[in-house]
């Protein structure tokens, strides 16, 4: 599939894009993690990549969205937004993914691209401000990949979404993009109401044919004020996912993007291995987006590189999702991560200020961890590159449980 593959990337983008792509991106990307290899060698920790949720307002609401979507809106503003990028690229971080809410709501949003032409940026988007006019700067700028949610049919979508013609404006959005020759991508979070529409190969065809480059299955997270945990998926179907994803890699010429297994297919959780952590809207340090608690701030007075490093919060929810599960620890333990928070005595980051009582009122349930049906990559591209690249960097080897540790009992955890 490489060659088909390549064949796309040469003649459906913009080379200048694609430059920025494969430097910018891949080749800086590579460096930021042999230097994350090296700082935990060395005992330190700074995350190679950073997710910044720029804004918490959007247009949509979303089942299972765990942003206030609906409250006063909050955002970074730009100087704070360069500064921490600043500060990241001085650790070798070029990469960047722009969540919120709806990033293209925050009015800064294209400046922060043009004014880092060295970084590159993926955006996390329901497509709808991407207009002709957003596409042209995007493409001036040739930095960002727009990474546009579909989450259903058109009626499923409105649902799924809490508006009505969701879908359409969408693939305005998704229109605008490749008639640029952006670098676009499509995602999904995968749930009873969408998957057997859009894990098909029909979807699959389609998203090749409107000009998408590559796509991302997310799991479902049953989340927020409006969780709705009759849309989680259950281990067979999320098996059928990841079986889907393997097969795709190596049978069609689009990119498949996933943050949840290495090359033979064990499940990790990018949070406890340190890869990503998240910085919410309030600028507050948090170990993902949907754990939103924090004990440190972007507004700290002390560098950001020594706020990573010498987090607790962060160091302990490592350590203590490694020590339980290769897995998701909020789906899978969220009263493990209750008590965690307690015993930091972690703020709750969110203004409906429930984050606390939604974890206590979760039911455990089952991540992407399968220890028994793991799937290895079939594509050596996939292999090779995750091979090195992203993998659990040692994390699940002898974590040592906080919670255990304080309790007196034996330290390495009982996963
Ligand atoms: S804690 Fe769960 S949702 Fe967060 S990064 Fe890990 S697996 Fe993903």
């Amino acid at each position: 599939m490489l060659l088909p593959m390549a064949k796309r990337l040469l003649t459906e983008t913009d080379q200048r894009l694609l430059w920025k792509l494969a430097w910018n991106f891949g080749f800086r990307g590579m460096q930021a993690i042999v230097k994350h290899k090296r700082r935990l060698r060395r005992g330190e920790f700074f995350p190679p990549f950073l997710y910044l949720s720029v804004i918490n307002s959007c247009n949509l609401r979303c089942q299972g969205c765990w942003v206030d979507v609906a409250h006063p809106q909050e955002k970074i503003e730009l100087d704070a937004l360069s500064d921490v990028i600043r500060q990241a690229n001085a650790m070798g971080n070029y990469f960047f993914g722009i969540v919120g809410g709806e990033p293209f709501m925050h009015g800064q949003l294209l400046d922060l691209f043009e004014a880092h032409p060295k970084c590159y940026f993926q955006v996390f988007t329901n497509g709808h401000f991407i207009t002709l006019e957003v596409a042209r700067r995007l493409r001036a700028a040739g930095n960002v990949t727009p990474l546009i949610s579909v989450e259903g049919t058109e009626t499923v979508s409105d649902t799924r979404r809490g508006r009505q013609g969701v879908l359409n404006r969408t693939l305005e959005g998704i229109q605008h993009a490749v008639d640029q020759r952006l670098i676009t991508g499509v995602c999904t979070s995968v749930c009873q109401s969408n998957i057997d529409d859009l894990v098909s190969e029909a979807w699959v065809d389609r998203l090749i044919e409107l000009g998408v480059l590559y796509m991302w299955y997310h799991t479902y997270r049953p989340m927020g004020p409006d969780a709705c945990p009759e849309l989680a998926l259950t281990p067979d179907q999320q098996r059928r996912v990841r079986q889907f994803v393997v097969r795709t890699r190596a049978t069609r010429p689009i990119g498949v993007v996933d943050a949840y297994y290495d090359a033979d297919g064990q499940a990790l959780c990018p949070a406890a291995t340190g890869f990503t952590h998240h910085i919410s809207p309030q600028g507050d340090l948090e170990p993902c987006p949907i754990v939103q608690f924090a004990t440190e701030t972007i507004y700290d007075p002390r560098p950001l590189a020594e706020t990573f490093n010498r987090s607790e919060f962060l160091r302990d929810f490592r350590q203590l999702a490694a020590s339980h599960t290769r897995g998701c620890i909020v789906l899978e333990r969220p009263d493990l991560l209750q008590e965690l928070v307690v015993l930091h005595e972690a703020r709750d980051t969110t203004q409906r200020d429930t984050a606390l009582a939604e974890l206590a009122a979760m039911t455990p349930r089952p991540s992407q961890a399968d220890p028994e049906h793991e799937i290895p990559e079939q594509s050596w591209v996939y292999r090779l590159a995750k091979k090195h690249f992203f993998n659990d960097f040692g994390a699940y080897q002898n974590p040592i449980d906080p919670l255990a540790a304080r309790r007196g009992k034996s330290q390495v955890g009982e996963r």
